[in-house]
């Protein structure tokens, strides 16, 4: 079972819910794709070991073979590389790996070289059934996507894999929730929370994936999430309450599922509710 959990907006409390679920269910994997600021291991507090880097291929110019035809630059959908009246331009943190100037050269005047652009860790713990994989986006890198595809490639089929998303609705976003077989969407009662909401359920209709909303910060503000999600038929999967003792436990880095035991038991109701909706669909 692959769960994403992704929300809107940041500080929405994503990655609470993301660790909370997954100590609640005892067995279970995290993969922190919000790579450009992994902090699920706050909460953790697990020794991290290097697995591997992220490398993608970028194109190199073999100038003196270049005959200035101009095909790669016209070819290029991310304006990496420039046709100017002298020279070709390339701009490898705008590629997007994606090969097509290399085939393209009628020269073979383009190469690829690896850059690499992050890394993929392991967070370990001994006597510890939460196993973490996180990955980091090296600072001043655009693409987060090549990261999140490859952590994702560590996901153990055989247990419950939560993938705690980055923020927002772009592409690394879609990157991240793609494939899985549910989405659970945080947000909080403030008319940002609602708009925000409101973007990522497109995006989560759009891909085709089940989902339901949980409510952070519950009591915070007003009912429009609740009235929205009710016209739209969206279940609402949990409201977690606007607490002191919560914030509390939050600001010191502790899951509040090990000092509530009753928030454990409705964390592992959330579970079940996922995997009834997955089952009815035919997933996992
Ligand atoms: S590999 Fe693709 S994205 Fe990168 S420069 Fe070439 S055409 Fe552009
Ligand atoms: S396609 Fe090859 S020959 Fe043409 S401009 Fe690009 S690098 Fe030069």
């Amino acid at each position: 079972m692959k769960i994403a959990v992704a929300s809107g907006k940041g500080g929405t409390g994503k990655t609470t819910v993301a660790v909370n679920l997954a100590i609640a269910l005892g067995s279970a994997q995290i993969l922190d794709c919000d790579v450009e600021e992994p902090n699920c291991n706050l909460f953790l507090g697990y020794d991290l070991e290097k697995q591997e880097d992220v490398e993608i291929m970028v194109p190199e110019l073999d100038s003196g073979k270049c005959t200035l035809c101009g095909r790669c630059a016209d070819l290029c959908q991310y304006n990496a590389i420039a046709k100017l009246p002298r020279s070709i331009r390339l701009f490898p943190k705008l590629c997007h790996g994606c090969g097509g100037c290399t085939l393209i050269c009628p020269e073979k005047a383009i190469i690829e070289k690896r850059r690499s652009i992050g890394l993929i860790e392991k967070g370990t713990n001994e006597n510890c059934s939460i196993e973490l994989f996180q990955g980091t986006l090296d600072i001043g890198e655009p693409m987060a996507s090549p990261v999140i595809r490859q952590l994702q490639a560590h996901i153990d089929e055989s247990t419950v894999a939560i993938i705690d998303s980055p923020p927002g609705t772009a592409c690394s976003v879609i990157a991240s929730v793609a494939g899985m077989d549910y989405c659970v969407l945080v947000t909080e009662p403030t008319p940002f929370g609602l708009n925000d909401l409101v973007l990522a359920v497109e995006v989560v209709r759009q891909m085709n994936i089940p989902f339901g909303v949980v409510i952070n910060r519950n009591g915070l503000g007003d009912g429009r999430i609740e009235d929205y999600c009710r016209t739209e038929s969206i279940p609402v999967l949990m409201r977690i309450p606007f607490d002191r003792d919560i914030a509390v436990l939050y600001s010191k880095g502790i899951p509040f599922v090990e000092a509530m035991p009753i928030w454990k038991e409705n964390f592992r109701e959330l579970y079940k509710h996922i995997s009834k909706s997955v089952s009815y669909r035919g997933g996992v």
